[in-house]
Order: C-alpha cells, then sequence, then structure tokens
C-alpha cells in the first residue's frame, strides 16, 4: 500500500471522530498529510465511519487534485489543501460540526475567554470569522472557505501555530495540528470549551472574561520555556 503511513493516521483519527461525539452519520472528516511528499490522506466522500478502512482514505495534493485512490475525497477537501499549501508546519485539519461550536459558529460570535480550561489551550477569544460574501459562495466554495480562515488570522494577527482552531461563521469549526491526532484532539478540545462557554452565559450573562494574570499561568503552565505541566519530554 502506497502512503501507508498517512492512509492509516488519517483513518485512525476520522474513527476518533464517532467515538468522541463529534460527528452525526457522515459528517466530519480528518486528513493527515505527509509534507516530504506533498500530498495528504482524506476521508472518502459520504462513506459511513463503520465502513472507512487506511485503504479508502484519498490522496490528494496541495493544489486539490487527487494522487490515488478509487473513491472521491471529502467535499471539504478543497479547504484542506489551502490551508496545508499556505500554513506550511501544520500535519492535520480536522472539520466537524460538532453541536456547540458549530452554534457559536451560527452565532457569528468568537467563544470568550472564560476559564482556566480555555486558557490551557488558548489565550485568546475562539475566533469566529465572518460568514463568507455572496462571490465566494457562488465560486469555488471550499477552496474560498481555506481563504476566509487565512484571511481571518491575517485580518486579527493571529499565529496558526498558536491558535489552533476557528468558527467559520454560519458554517462550523475546523483545527488543526502537527498532526491529525493532535488536530481531533483540539476539535474535542474546541468543543468542550465552546459548551463551557455556553452555560457559562446561561448562569451569568455578565460573566467577566477571564483576568490576564490566569490567562497567562495556565498557558505558560502548559506551553511556556518554563512549562510544567505533565512529564519532561512528554507532551
Ligand atoms: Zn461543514
Amino acid at each position: 500500500m502506497n502512503y501507508r503511513y498517512i492512509r492509516e493516521a488519517a483513518y485512525e483519527a476520522n474513527m476518533q471522530l464517532p467515538k468522541l461525539g463529534l460527528v452525526l452519520f457522515t459528517f466530519g472528516n480528518v486528513s493527515e498529510a505527509d509534507r516530504d511528499k506533498g500530498v495528504f490522506a482524506i476521508k472518502p466522500s459520504g462513506v459511513p465511519y463503520e465502513q472507512l478502512s487506511p485503504e479508502k482514505m484519498v490522496i490528494v495534493d496541495f493544489d486539490g487534485n487527487k494522487v490515488e485512490g478509487s473513491l472521491n475525497p471529502s467535499s471539504d477537501t478543497l479547504t484542506h489543501a489551502v490551508l496545508y499549501k499556505h500554513w506550511e508546519e501544520i500535519g492535520g485539519i480536522v472539520h466537524t460540526h460538532s453541536t456547540y461550536a458549530t452554534a457559536w459558529a451560527q452565532s457569528q460570535r468568537d467563544i470568550p475567554i472564560f476559564g482556566t480550561t480555555h486558557a490551557d489551550y488558548n489565550t485568546v477569544d475562539i475566533p469566529c470569522a465572518p460568514p463568507m460574501s455572496d462571490e465566494m459562495i457562488q465560486g469555488n466554495y471550499e477552496y474560498e472557505t481555506g481563504f476566509q480562515i487565512i484571511n481571518c488570522f491575517k485580518e486579527r494577527g493571529l499565529d496558526y501555530k498558536e491558535v489552533e482552531m476557528i468558527l467559520v461563521g454560519n458554517h462550523a469549526p475546523f483545527t488543526w495540528g502537527k498532526n491529525a491526532t493532535k488536530a481531533v484532539h483540539n476539535s474535542a478540545v474546541l468543543e468542550q470549551i465552546a459548551k463551557m462557554a455556553f452555560l457559562t452565559e446561561q448562569i451569568n450573562p455578565n460573566a467577566p472574561r477571564l483576568k490576564d494574570a490566569l490567562i497567562k499561568k495556565h498557558y505558560e503552565r502548559k506551553h511556556g520555556p518554563d512549562s510544567y505541566y505533565g512529564q519532561p519530554d512528554y507532551h
């Protein structure tokens, strides 16, 4: 089997989505890239999770051309391709319509940083890109979705290596990471942060954002040069 490593990695990561309760039916897709070969493996379109296998993953290049596979790749493939092409240090991407994160996307709101769970992963609110323009929607929609994400990060001065998640307004979340496993982890974390933020606003509509000292403390505990969370060399 060609591209065995990324086929298996993409397969395993895709299979995590239903297990984590992040997808319904055939919703959602994960990909894993091989930077040396300039390709990624992605879920085929419309195939139920229980029928997936590493062999059924589709190999696509960073321009969205199919390189190997008998099935059609996920309908969101071009969004993955654009992100891999422009953000050279990511190795895995996930797209789901997980309930709470999607509800924030539909509300066109950033997820405010309310607590330390959020601060362990991000020092900023989770960005919600604006809904796409009519021209982008009527053009090459999935391709333009990738640019909507990249443009939002540019406009806000965000670094994709620092913030590994976004909501696309009126649509749903995308997450990424150094590989597909990390990107799936980020999707599950995002869903949990989205749920907690929703509940926080229900209990107290005027809940304040997390104070700076706690944001800094929690993020640096896990990510700073003096991080001390977990075990040495075991991230
Ligand atoms: Zn979608």
